[in-house]
């Protein structure tokens, strides 16, 4: 995914840092790893950018979460029942578990894109991993 990089899209496919997008947000890239799948990093291991901003900064990505599976419902709905002519009662048994399976897939990217809302990408931290200076 070079083309993409400098891009957000490319911060939340990939995985990386929404500032430099050479850095990990995640610890592990499997959203299956279900002990870890979760945690992040504290800070960019690359330009050192805070990815724990404060407390309670994530609890907007849940609606972020919420636009995503709704979006999917509709589109799957729409796609399976509308278009294809199946059964609503039969799209909805394969829909429910489908939505369990996708949870820390959509929980992943909720969170990327939140972070990606308020942090953009800088080209200079991408080149120069050397952490921001704090002067006291
Ligand atoms: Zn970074």
């Amino acid at each position: 995914m070079p083309l993409l990089k400098g891009t957000k899209i490319y911060s939340i496919l990939a995985n990386k840092c929404p500032r430099c997008h050479e850095g990990d947000f995640f610890q592990t890239h499997n959203p299956y790893d279900l002990r870890n799948f979760d945690k992040l990093h504290d800070r960019c291991q690359h330009c050192n950018e805070n990815f724990t901003r404060e407390p309670g900064f994530y609890i907007g990505s849940m609606y972020i979460s919420y636009a995503l599976s709704t979006a999917l419902t509709v589109v799957t709905f729409v796609l399976f029942v509308v278009l294809l002519g199946f059964d609503e009662l039969r799209v909805l048994y394969v829909l429910l578990p489908a939505f369990v399976f996708l949870l820390p897939v959509s929980f992943r990217t909720a969170r990327l894109i939140w972070i990606n809302i308020f942090v953009r990408y800088n080209r200079q931290k991408a080149r120069n991993n050397k952490p921001d200076v704090v002067r006291l």
